[in-house]
């Protein structure tokens, strides 16, 4: 069985443009990396390689707990910015190495960007919210009723 190491954030954070632009960048390599996987592509390299930099600035350490228990722990390099980067990046590495990959999942609300992990039994949920399922059953049917409404014969009579 695999321990989850705890992520020690032990660092005050200081809040910037780059930072954001990071936390940017980092997400968008992890949608296209579920992308990848949903749709059964190759996985985009300049998206593997943007994770594994933010991964690198991380590495494991042991920490004693209480007296002669140790426990696993993840430290940053990256004082200022690992304790926000440093997480996200290690969700993902348990997501694509740990997971199981047929979970993942992106909403079939053509209106919703989301993916995620299903944990139902049968792992065939399609929407990622109860709220996403009704707008998208809503949405389907408007489209119905607009679609019979437009195919509805015009018969005119003029009465003379
Ligand atoms: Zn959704």
């Amino acid at each position: 069985m695999l321990v989850e190491p705890r992520f020690i954030a032990c660092y005050s954070l200081l809040w910037s443009l780059p930072l954001l632009e990071r936390i940017k960048g980092i997400r968008a390599a992890i949608r296209t990396l579920c992308t990848n996987q949903v749709e059964q592509q190759p996985f985009d390299r300049e998206a593997l390689l943007t994770l594994n930099a933010i991964l690198a600035i991380g590495y494991p350490a042991l920490e004693v707990a209480s007296g002669q228990e140790m426990v696993p722990v993840y430290r940053t390099r990256e004082a200022d910015q690992g304790a926000v980067l440093l997480p996200i990046a290690l969700s993902a590495f348990h997501l694509f190495t740990q997971a199981e990959r047929h979970r993942l999942h992106k909403c079939k609300n053509d209106r919703c960007i989301l993916f995620f992990y299903d944990t139902t039994k049968s792992a065939t949920r399609q929407w990622c919210s109860l709220d996403c399922m009704n707008r998208a059953r809503s949405l389907r049917h408007y489209r119905h009723i607009k679609k019979e409404r437009a195919f509805t014969p015009l018969i005119l009579i003029r009465v003379l």
